[in-house]
């Protein structure tokens, strides 16, 4: 959404086109007159340069920006150490020579600091070689238009806003489009090519044709990218509102293909006597945008674009049945660890949540579809645990038919399931089940080591729970153990005293 009263001078500003926007107003944050000051005082022309601008003009200002990015001629870390000491408080700088960059953290705001510089590019890197450079230069060396507007903080035109290749006008459009030759651009730096449609995916933006033709032609160039910064990209675009447009342009310029192969074989559709099955690309997007409705959480969107990820390789034709995947719910919660170590994600409780979701995600549906038996849903309730209500929220995504009745169909049998889940849970406390009784415990009991026995009862306790056979309860627990026990030829070698009943 673009702000009104931004929106309004963009307008000015194209019918008198000769005139400068001035955007003093909007530079509210206290670092802009510390460095206004530090800029007259010392001679050092100082810009505020890229994203900043761009989401100043996009959606107006917020007091606390997340990042500010200031481009000055001369040392950009000298101007940050006079920044910070200005300041008067103490704020944490770091700098990094090697890049020239400084960085200052003032509350919830990163500062970057960077000396204006012309860049050049060699064939097998995406680090440049730099060297001092104008304004110009700077705003050359940026990967979009866009992200290549600066405001003036000098003493003569402080608030000027600085648009040499029309990116106010593309703001308008919402157009993606670099300052130099597009080519050059992606060839040099091919991250760029998963930034703009990043950007694009956020913003709601369309790539321009020559800029996505070019994309296209310099997709191999991805493999000079590290997997970190890809999967920082790709990530980016998951958190978008709709997700699903970034991965169609990843895929229409050919990446996809390139960095997310699995994804990439779900495409198409076969027939066989007649019979289709659905794209499961296609659908894979939409349960994503469906769940980027209900929720933020990254892991939880990564479940929902990597649910049916072992489909492709599950497939099969069955003349009486049609189409059918097998086990592609096991399969696919298989396949993740592969991918996350592929991708550098993370391979924690993160990647654990995401496996099992995906081995659940049938659960509720067959739940829903079936006759519900009270043990079948104990049996939900225990396997998914604490991510039940995450479990549920992918399987409503998952419903993506174009028939308003069908959909419709599927929520009521959801509602179903999640009443009797409420119910259960209201009654048997099953999630985070504890058992009654531990290990420790029937050790005790019948005066044995850590042994297979041990296991056999315990599950066996577990099972009669579930199943609603004893109810959940150390008294009922205690009984069934001592069954159990008998069945295995064991005898009681010490009592079981209760103390937590
Ligand atoms: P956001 O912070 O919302 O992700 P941003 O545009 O601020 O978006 P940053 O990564 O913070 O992105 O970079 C700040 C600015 O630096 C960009 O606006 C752009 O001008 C420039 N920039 C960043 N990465 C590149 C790149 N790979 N090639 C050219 N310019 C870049
Ligand atoms: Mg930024």
């Amino acid at each position: 959404m673009i702000h009104n009263a931004l929106l309004l001078r963009i307008r000015l500003y194209f019918c008198c086109s000769f005139s400068i926007m001035n955007l003093s107003k909007h530079l509210h944050h206290k670092v802009f007159q510390i460095i206004a000051a530090l800029a007259a005082k010392e001679q050092i022309p100082s810009y505020v340069i890229g994203g900043f601008v761009r989401d100043l003009l996009l959606e107006g200002a917020g007091n606390t920006p997340k990042d500010i990015d200031i481009v000055v001629v001369g040392s950009g870390i000298e101007m940050a150490e006079k920044v910070k000491q200005a300041i008067g408080e103490e704020v944490p700088l770091s700098i990094f020579r090697n890049f020239g960059t400084a960085m200052i953290k003032w509350g919830d705001t990163e500062i970057e600091f960077v000396g204006a510089r012309k860049e050049s590019y060699r064939r097998d890197s995406r680090k440049p070689l730099v060297e001092n450079g104008s304004l110009e230069d700077d705003q050359n060396r940026r990967d979009f238009t866009i992200n290549a507007l600066a405001i003036s903080l000098n003493p003569n035109d402080f608030g000027d806003l600085l648009d040499p290749f029309g990116g106010v006008k593309h703001l308008e459009e919402k157009l993606i489009t670099t300052p130099l030759e597009p080519g050059s651009t992606f060839s040099d730096d091919p991250l760029r090519m998963l930034r703009g449609i990043r950007f694009a995916t956020r913003l709601g933006f369309t790539i321009e044709a020559g800029t996505l033709d070019a994309i296209h032609e310099h997709r191999q160039r991805i493999g000079i990218v590290s997997q970190e910064r890809i999967s920082d990209e790709l990530n980016k675009i998951i958190e978008a509102k709709q997700p699903g447009k970034g991965f169609l342009l990843l895929d229409q310029t050919g990446l996809l293909e390139i960095i997310f192969p699995e994804l990439h074989q779900m495409k198409g559709v076969e027939e066989v006597n007649t019979m289709l099955h659905k794209d499961n690309f296609l659908h894979t997007l939409e349960v994503l945008d469906n769940i980027a409705l209900k929720t933020d959480d990254l892991w939880l969107r990564w479940a929902a674009l990597l649910h049916d990820i072992a489909k492709p390789r599950t497939r099969k034709f069955e003349p009486d049945t049609g189409w059918t995947f097998h086990a592609h719910e096991f399969i696919g919660a298989k396949m993740i660890p592969g991918i996350f170590r592929r991708m550098k994600l993370p391979l924690n409780e993160k990647m654990r949540y995401v496996q099992k979701l995906v081995q659940l995600h049938l659960r509720p549906i067959v739940l829903s579809q079936d006759i519900v038996t009270d043990a079948a849903v104990r049996r939900l309730i225990y396997d998914a645990g604490e991510d039940l209500e995450d479990l549920m929220t992918l399987c409503e995504a998952d419903i993506t038919s174009k028939n308003p009745r069908t959909v419709k169909r599927h929520l009521r049998n959801f509602q179903v399931v999640r009443e009797k889940i409420h119910e259960l849970e209201e009654r048997d406390s099953i999630r985070n089940f504890q058992p009654p009784i531990s290990g420790d415990d029937i050790q005790k009991v019948f005066g044995i080591p850590p042994s297979r026995p041990v296991g056999l009862i315990k599950n066996a306790i577990k099972e009669a729970i579930l199943d609603g056979e004893i109810p959940n309860n150390f008294v009922a627990a205690r009984q069934r153990m001592l069954e159990e026990g008998k069945a295995l030829g064991l005898t009681v070698h010490q009592e079981l005293k209760r103390e937590k009943e």
